[in-house]
């Protein structure tokens, strides 16, 4: 008695819901381990409680009988390492954020109250009080990073590894830099919806080499839809930081934004408030405020939600100015570069 006289035996097994294929060929016959007048035979299924496992664990032992009559057989079933079913989608791989300390959502209930200006002076604000920065720009329907930060037109590199791209950001003011912009141009990005562009923005910043950094933030796309939830779902941010202009109508949306992460399935902590325009400052007299936009909206704000109000920058011309000719404002000296250091100070306490 060999063991291929054995699985030639076991051959005759067929195996009803696999077209009649025998469970030698199938790969079900494992292990058949031989000793005198003995025999155990070891049946791999590929999932707990195969419906047909005790049949074909009965139809193998009366194969062997049949074909060896007097020998003792025992048939051991057992359940085959099941192969990593793969995702459809992107993997989500966290390996290159493993050395990165926080990660930190801006975010705005709606788009044009300054929060990737925000996000890119608070970052460049971070790096001057020597803190390791990097910001991923995931505002996919208007990737503003490379013309604030004057890097259009450059070409992230990138390399294969393991089978899997990684892209490098761009360092500049101190700043590591990665945009959705460097690689579709701003008119084109429009058009990307749903699924796409989730996985388009997951990737900017899972399969970026951030190396070790203190803090990454993420700008995020403006508003509260899916993209968002996506997004908070699979990346894991550390908590959020809201821009707001300090209008009673941006108080609705500053609402939605808070309830997107205080939702039952998000629940992440808002650090604070930053409260953007909160007044006009002319460039000539940076000591008169014209609260343009009412006074104390952004405190009422952060009171009414319980949330800090992590900072106040003016409105100021060469704001506006540095977003433009790349070299963002808390770069400089003036009264509204210190108002970025001083919202970066905050922010860098209120969670070291
Ligand atoms: P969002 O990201 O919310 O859509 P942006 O940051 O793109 O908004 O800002 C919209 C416009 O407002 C830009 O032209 C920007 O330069 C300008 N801006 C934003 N904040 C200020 C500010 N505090 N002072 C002057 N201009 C500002």
């Amino acid at each position: 008695m060999t063991k291929e006289e054995i699985l030639k035996a076991l051959a005759e097994v067929l195996h009803p819901a696999k077209q009649d294929r025998d469970i030698v060929s199938l790969g079900i016959v494992g292990d058949v381990a031989i000793d005198g007048n003995s025999v155990v035979v070891t049946l791999a299924f590929p999932k707990h409680r195969d419906p047909l496992a005790e049949y074909l664990a009965g139809s193998a032992k009366a194969a062997i009988i049949r074909n060896f009559p007097g020998v003792s057989v025992e048939i051991k079933s057992v359940v085959k390492d099941e192969a990593p079913k793969k995702k459809p989608g992107l993997d989500l791989n966290f390996d290159e954020l493993a050395d990165v300390r926080h990660i930190i959502g801006v975010a705005s209930g709606k788009g044009g109250v300054g929060k990737s200006t925000v996000a890119v002076n608070l970052a460049v604000a971070l790096a001057r009080l020597g803190y390791k920065v990097g910001l991923a720009d995931a505002d996919v329907y208007g990737p503003s990073v490379p013309k604030m930060t004057g890097t259009e037109g450059e070409q992230p590199e990138a390399i294969q590894e393991d089978d899997k791209d990684i892209i490098f950001p761009l360092m500049k003011y101190g700043v590591k830099w990665m945009s959705i912009g460097y690689f579709a141009d701003p008119a084109q990005a429009l058009i990307w919806r749903g699924p796409m562009a989730c996985n388009a923005l997951k990737q900017m910043i899972l399969q970026v080499r951030w190396e070790d950094l203190d803090f990454l933030l993420v700008d995020m796309p403006p508003g509260t839809g899916d993209i968002h939830i996506s997004l908070v779902h699979d990346i894991p941010l550390e908590g959020a930081v809201i821009v707001s202009t300090p209008q009673d109508v941006a108080l609705a949306d500053v609402e939605k934004g808070v309830n997107m992460f205080r939702n039952e399935s998000i629940r992440k902590p808002i650090f604070g408030l930053v409260e953007n325009m909160a007044w006009f400052t002319p460039e000539e007299l940076p000591e008169n405020r014209y609260y343009i936009f009412g006074k104390d909206g952004g405190a009422r704000m952060a009171a009414k939600y319980d949330i800090p109000l992590l900072g106040q920058i003016p409105i100021v011309q060469s704001i506006r100015e540095g977003g433009d000719s790349g070299e963002p404002a808390a770069l400089g000296s003036r009264p509204d570069s210190l108002a970025f250091l001083e919202l970066a100070r905050k922010l860098a306490e209120s969670l070291d």
